[in-house]
Protein backbone atom coordinates (compact mmCIF):
# COMPACT_ATOMS: atom_id res chain seq x y z
CA UNK A 1 0.00 0.00 0.00
CA UNK A 2 1.20 3.66 -0.72
CA UNK A 3 0.90 6.20 1.86
CA UNK A 4 1.16 9.55 1.11
CA UNK A 5 1.83 11.76 4.28
CA UNK A 6 1.19 15.50 3.36
CA UNK A 7 3.26 17.51 5.89
CA UNK A 8 6.98 16.44 7.09
CA UNK A 9 6.66 18.02 10.47
CA UNK A 10 7.27 16.92 14.47
CA UNK A 11 4.23 14.57 13.55
CA UNK A 12 4.21 13.84 9.61
CA UNK A 13 7.64 12.42 9.82
CA UNK A 14 6.86 9.89 12.83
CA UNK A 15 3.59 8.83 11.46
CA UNK A 16 5.99 8.18 7.88
CA UNK A 17 7.67 6.17 10.07
CA UNK A 18 5.41 4.13 11.50
CA UNK A 19 4.09 3.44 7.89
CA UNK A 20 7.35 2.94 6.37
CA UNK A 21 8.46 0.23 9.34
CA UNK A 22 5.87 -1.89 8.34
CA UNK A 23 5.94 -4.76 5.92
CA UNK A 24 3.72 -3.99 2.52
CA UNK A 25 3.63 -0.16 2.95
CA UNK A 26 5.61 2.42 1.22
CA UNK A 27 5.72 6.25 1.78
CA UNK A 28 5.36 9.41 0.16
CA UNK A 29 6.42 12.22 2.63
CA UNK A 30 5.51 15.59 1.50
CA UNK A 31 5.71 19.01 2.08
CA UNK A 32 5.91 22.87 0.75
CA UNK A 33 9.63 22.50 -0.01
CA UNK A 34 11.19 19.76 -1.03
CA UNK A 35 14.20 20.71 1.68
CA UNK A 36 10.92 19.98 4.60
CA UNK A 37 10.01 16.73 3.13
CA UNK A 38 14.13 15.77 3.08
CA UNK A 39 14.15 17.33 6.83
CA UNK A 40 11.21 14.67 7.89
CA UNK A 41 13.32 11.88 6.10
CA UNK A 42 16.08 12.99 8.04
CA UNK A 43 14.71 12.44 11.16
CA UNK A 44 13.22 9.01 10.06
CA UNK A 45 16.91 8.68 9.48
CA UNK A 46 18.03 9.79 12.81
CA UNK A 47 15.54 7.37 14.50
CA UNK A 48 16.77 4.49 12.27
CA UNK A 49 20.65 4.80 13.56
CA UNK A 50 19.42 4.87 17.48
CA UNK A 51 17.63 1.63 16.67
CA UNK A 52 20.57 0.09 14.83
CA UNK A 53 22.74 1.47 17.90
CA UNK A 54 20.31 -0.01 20.19
CA UNK A 55 20.46 -3.80 17.69
CA UNK A 56 16.40 -3.50 17.90
CA UNK A 57 17.06 -3.46 14.07
CA UNK A 58 20.05 -4.57 11.63
CA UNK A 59 21.88 -1.57 9.13
CA UNK A 60 20.16 -3.45 6.32
CA UNK A 61 16.65 -3.44 7.49
CA UNK A 62 16.91 0.73 8.57
CA UNK A 63 18.35 0.78 4.85
CA UNK A 64 15.12 -1.03 3.77
CA UNK A 65 12.79 1.18 5.59
CA UNK A 66 14.63 4.57 4.55
CA UNK A 67 14.24 2.96 0.86
CA UNK A 68 10.46 3.01 1.38
CA UNK A 69 10.36 6.80 1.99
CA UNK A 70 10.13 8.81 -0.81
CA UNK A 71 10.55 12.97 -0.45
CA UNK A 72 9.00 15.82 -2.49
CA UNK A 73 6.20 18.04 -3.04
CA UNK A 74 2.30 16.81 -2.95
CA UNK A 75 2.16 15.98 -6.97
CA UNK A 76 4.13 12.39 -6.23
CA UNK A 77 1.39 11.19 -4.68
CA UNK A 78 -0.81 9.99 -7.76
CA UNK A 79 -0.43 6.52 -7.37
CA UNK A 80 -1.51 6.82 -3.21
CA UNK A 81 -4.18 4.24 -1.52
CA UNK A 82 -4.19 6.47 1.74
CA UNK A 83 -3.66 10.27 2.06
CA UNK A 84 -3.01 10.85 5.97
CA UNK A 85 -2.55 14.97 6.23
CA UNK A 86 -0.42 16.25 8.61
CA UNK A 87 0.27 19.69 7.87
CA UNK A 88 -0.70 22.91 9.81
CA UNK A 89 -3.79 22.65 12.27
CA UNK A 90 -5.85 25.62 9.55
CA UNK A 91 -8.75 24.60 8.17
CA UNK A 92 -8.79 26.05 4.97
CA UNK A 93 -4.54 25.12 4.47
CA UNK A 94 -6.42 21.54 5.67
CA UNK A 95 -9.08 21.87 3.08
CA UNK A 96 -6.84 23.34 0.33
CA UNK A 97 -4.95 20.45 0.26
CA UNK A 98 -7.56 18.08 -0.10
CA UNK A 99 -9.28 20.24 -3.02
CA UNK A 100 -5.90 19.81 -4.94
CA UNK A 101 -5.33 16.25 -4.67
CA UNK A 102 -8.27 15.35 -5.63
CA UNK A 103 -7.10 16.07 -9.08
CA UNK A 104 -3.97 14.10 -8.76
CA UNK A 105 -4.43 10.97 -6.72
CA UNK A 106 -6.47 7.84 -7.90
CA UNK A 107 -10.14 7.58 -7.82
CA UNK A 108 -9.92 5.31 -4.56
CA UNK A 109 -7.64 6.53 -2.47
CA UNK A 110 -8.65 7.54 0.59
CA UNK A 111 -8.24 10.52 2.63
CA UNK A 112 -7.86 11.13 6.04
CA UNK A 113 -6.64 13.73 8.35
CA UNK A 114 -4.44 14.25 11.28
CA UNK A 115 -6.18 16.80 12.73
CA UNK A 116 -6.24 17.51 16.50
CA UNK A 117 -9.23 19.52 17.00
CA UNK A 118 -11.09 20.63 13.63
CA UNK A 119 -14.29 19.05 12.53
CA UNK A 120 -13.59 16.16 9.86
CA UNK A 121 -16.85 16.99 8.15
CA UNK A 122 -15.95 20.33 7.49
CA UNK A 123 -12.37 19.45 6.56
CA UNK A 124 -14.64 17.16 4.12
CA UNK A 125 -16.75 19.53 2.85
CA UNK A 126 -17.24 19.89 -0.85
CA UNK A 127 -14.41 16.99 -1.43
CA UNK A 128 -15.64 13.67 -4.24
CA UNK A 129 -15.03 11.08 -1.48
CA UNK A 130 -15.52 10.85 1.87
CA UNK A 131 -13.10 12.09 4.55
CA UNK A 132 -11.78 10.49 7.96
CA UNK A 133 -9.81 11.89 11.24
CA UNK A 134 -6.74 9.16 11.56
CA UNK A 135 -5.52 11.37 14.89
CA UNK A 136 -1.75 9.99 16.09
CA UNK A 137 -0.31 11.05 19.37
CA UNK A 138 3.48 12.39 20.10
CA UNK A 139 6.01 10.90 19.23
CA UNK A 140 4.41 8.94 16.09
CA UNK A 141 6.41 6.53 15.68
CA UNK A 142 6.18 5.29 19.00
CA UNK A 143 3.02 6.19 20.79
CA UNK A 144 0.31 2.99 20.38
CA UNK A 145 -3.04 5.23 19.90
CA UNK A 146 -5.27 5.89 16.71
CA UNK A 147 -8.11 8.10 17.45
CA UNK A 148 -10.11 6.80 14.02
CA UNK A 149 -12.82 9.82 13.48
CA UNK A 150 -15.60 9.53 11.83
CA UNK A 151 -17.37 12.80 9.95
CA UNK A 152 -21.07 12.99 9.36
CA UNK A 153 -20.19 11.27 5.61
CA UNK A 154 -17.85 8.89 6.53
CA UNK A 155 -19.12 5.15 5.68
CA UNK A 156 -18.45 2.56 8.08
CA UNK A 157 -16.35 0.66 5.87
CA UNK A 158 -14.05 2.99 5.77
CA UNK A 159 -13.80 3.35 9.35
CA UNK A 160 -13.02 -0.40 9.69
CA UNK A 161 -10.54 -0.36 6.83
CA UNK A 162 -8.89 2.41 8.66
CA UNK A 163 -8.63 0.50 11.70
CA UNK A 164 -7.55 -2.08 10.29
CA UNK A 165 -4.91 -0.05 8.92
CA UNK A 166 -3.96 1.40 12.20
CA UNK A 167 -3.91 -2.24 13.73
CA UNK A 168 -1.39 -3.44 10.88
CA UNK A 169 1.03 -0.20 11.78
CA UNK A 170 0.62 -1.33 15.31
CA UNK A 171 -0.97 0.72 16.62
CA UNK A 172 -4.48 0.24 18.72
CA UNK A 173 -7.42 2.26 17.00
CA UNK A 174 -10.37 3.75 18.74
CA UNK A 175 -13.21 4.59 17.07
CA UNK A 176 -14.56 8.05 18.01
CA UNK A 177 -17.63 10.40 16.82
CA UNK A 178 -16.70 13.62 15.75
CA UNK A 179 -16.60 15.93 19.07
CA UNK A 180 -14.41 18.83 20.43
CA UNK A 181 -11.33 17.59 20.96
CA UNK A 182 -12.46 14.18 20.31
CA UNK A 183 -11.60 11.71 23.31
CA UNK A 184 -8.01 12.19 24.58
CA UNK A 185 -7.68 15.91 24.10
CA UNK A 186 -11.38 16.69 25.64
CA UNK A 187 -9.90 15.10 29.04
CA UNK A 188 -6.36 15.61 28.74
CA UNK A 189 -5.94 19.45 27.88
CA UNK A 190 -8.43 20.82 30.55
CA UNK A 191 -6.72 18.82 33.00
CA UNK A 192 -3.36 20.83 31.95
CA UNK A 193 -5.24 23.89 31.94
CA UNK A 194 -6.52 23.12 35.55
CA UNK A 195 -2.60 22.50 36.60
CA UNK A 196 -2.29 25.87 35.41
CA UNK A 197 -4.91 27.26 37.44
CA UNK A 198 -3.62 25.58 40.42
CA UNK A 199 -0.04 26.65 40.23
CA UNK A 200 -1.37 30.33 39.39
CA UNK A 201 -3.64 30.29 42.44
CA UNK A 202 -0.55 30.00 44.30
CA UNK A 203 -1.63 26.51 45.74
CA UNK A 204 1.71 24.46 44.91
CA UNK A 205 4.98 24.43 42.95
CA UNK A 206 4.90 23.81 39.57
CA UNK A 207 7.55 20.41 40.78
CA UNK A 208 4.94 19.46 43.48
CA UNK A 209 1.99 19.90 41.70
CA UNK A 210 3.90 17.08 38.87
CA UNK A 211 4.82 15.20 42.33
CA UNK A 212 1.46 15.02 42.95
CA UNK A 213 -0.16 13.81 40.18
CA UNK A 214 2.24 11.69 39.53
CA UNK A 215 2.77 9.60 42.54
CA UNK A 216 -1.13 10.56 44.08
CA UNK A 217 -2.86 9.57 40.56
CA UNK A 218 -0.65 7.38 38.52
CA UNK A 219 0.17 9.37 36.19
CA UNK A 220 3.34 8.42 34.71
CA UNK A 221 4.22 12.66 33.99
CA UNK A 222 2.47 15.86 36.24
CA UNK A 223 0.24 17.50 33.71
CA UNK A 224 2.96 21.02 33.50
CA UNK A 225 6.02 18.51 32.40
CA UNK A 226 3.29 16.86 29.74
CA UNK A 227 1.90 20.76 28.87
CA UNK A 228 5.78 21.47 28.13
CA UNK A 229 6.19 18.75 25.88
CA UNK A 230 2.79 19.14 23.83
CA UNK A 231 3.49 22.72 23.58
CA UNK A 232 1.78 25.28 25.34
CA UNK A 233 0.43 26.97 21.98
CA UNK A 234 -0.65 23.98 21.08
CA UNK A 235 -2.89 23.38 24.18
CA UNK A 236 -4.06 26.99 24.64
CA UNK A 237 -5.12 26.03 20.65
CA UNK A 238 -7.16 23.03 22.31
CA UNK A 239 -8.49 25.06 24.82
CA UNK A 240 -9.71 27.54 22.78
CA UNK A 241 -11.49 25.27 20.11
CA UNK A 242 -12.84 23.24 23.38
CA UNK A 243 -13.90 26.97 24.61
CA UNK A 244 -15.38 28.11 21.20
CA UNK A 245 -17.28 25.05 20.15
CA UNK A 246 -19.01 24.02 23.13
CA UNK A 247 -19.75 27.33 24.93
CA UNK A 248 -18.90 25.87 28.10
CA UNK A 249 -16.53 28.16 30.26
CA UNK A 250 -15.76 25.26 32.03
CA UNK A 251 -12.93 25.17 29.18
CA UNK A 252 -12.23 28.58 29.00
CA UNK A 253 -8.12 28.32 28.98
CA UNK A 254 -6.16 29.32 31.89
CA UNK A 255 -5.10 33.26 32.00
CA UNK A 256 -1.46 31.93 32.78
CA UNK A 257 -0.99 29.69 30.10
CA UNK A 258 -2.27 32.91 27.66
CA UNK A 259 0.60 34.70 29.26
CA UNK A 260 2.97 32.04 28.83
CA UNK A 261 2.12 32.09 25.05
CA UNK A 262 2.15 35.44 24.95
CA UNK A 263 5.52 35.19 25.77
CA UNK A 264 6.57 32.96 23.66
CA UNK A 265 7.08 30.41 26.80
CA UNK A 266 6.18 27.30 24.24
CA UNK A 267 7.62 24.58 26.87
CA UNK A 268 10.57 22.25 25.06
CA UNK A 269 10.72 23.47 21.78
CA UNK A 270 11.31 27.04 23.08
CA UNK A 271 13.74 25.71 26.09
CA UNK A 272 11.27 27.43 28.31
CA UNK A 273 7.72 26.87 29.68
CA UNK A 274 6.98 25.33 33.39
CA UNK A 275 10.13 24.22 33.73
CA UNK A 276 13.85 24.81 32.22
CA UNK A 277 15.38 23.01 29.41
CA UNK A 278 17.69 25.36 28.16
CA UNK A 279 20.83 22.82 29.16
P1 LIG B 1 4.56 20.99 12.41
O1 LIG B 1 4.50 22.47 12.38
O2 LIG B 1 5.71 20.32 13.09
O3 LIG B 1 4.52 20.41 10.90
C1 LIG B 1 3.63 20.85 9.94
C2 LIG B 1 4.28 20.67 8.59
O4 LIG B 1 3.31 20.89 7.58
C3 LIG B 1 5.43 21.66 8.33
O5 LIG B 1 6.59 20.96 7.92
C4 LIG B 1 4.88 22.54 7.22
O6 LIG B 1 5.87 23.04 6.32
C5 LIG B 1 3.93 21.59 6.52
N1 LIG B 1 2.92 22.24 5.72
C6 LIG B 1 2.27 23.41 5.94
N2 LIG B 1 1.41 23.68 4.93
C7 LIG B 1 1.51 22.64 4.06
C8 LIG B 1 0.90 22.34 2.82
N3 LIG B 1 0.00 23.13 2.28
N4 LIG B 1 1.24 21.19 2.20
C9 LIG B 1 2.15 20.36 2.75
N5 LIG B 1 2.77 20.60 3.92
C10 LIG B 1 2.46 21.73 4.56
O7 LIG B 1 3.16 20.51 13.02
P2 LIG B 1 2.82 19.13 13.76
O8 LIG B 1 3.00 19.30 15.23
O9 LIG B 1 3.47 18.01 13.03
O10 LIG B 1 1.23 19.08 13.53
C11 LIG B 1 0.68 18.74 12.28
C12 LIG B 1 -0.78 18.37 12.43
O11 LIG B 1 -0.89 17.28 13.36
C13 LIG B 1 -1.69 19.47 12.98
O12 LIG B 1 -2.94 19.35 12.41
C14 LIG B 1 -1.73 19.15 14.48
O13 LIG B 1 -2.88 19.67 15.10
C15 LIG B 1 -1.76 17.64 14.42
N6 LIG B 1 -1.29 16.96 15.64
C16 LIG B 1 -0.21 17.43 16.32
C17 LIG B 1 0.22 16.76 17.47
C18 LIG B 1 1.41 17.24 18.26
O14 LIG B 1 1.59 16.81 19.41
N7 LIG B 1 2.27 18.09 17.70
C19 LIG B 1 -0.45 15.60 17.89
C20 LIG B 1 -1.54 15.13 17.12
C21 LIG B 1 -1.96 15.82 16.01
Amino acid sequence: MKVGVIGAGTMGSGIAQAFAMTDGYEVMLCDIKQEFADGGKAKIEKNMKFLVSKEKITQEKADEILGKVTTGLQDICGDCDLIVEVALEDLEIKKNIFKSLQSIVKKDCMFASNTSSLSITKIGEGLDRPMIGMHFFNPADRMKLVEVIKGENTPQEMVDKIKAIATEIGKTPVEVKEAPGFVVNRILIPMINEAINVLDAGTASAEDIDVAMQLGASHPMGPLHLGDLIGLDICLAIMEVLHKETGDDKYAPAPLLKKMVEEKKLGKKTGVGFFDYSK
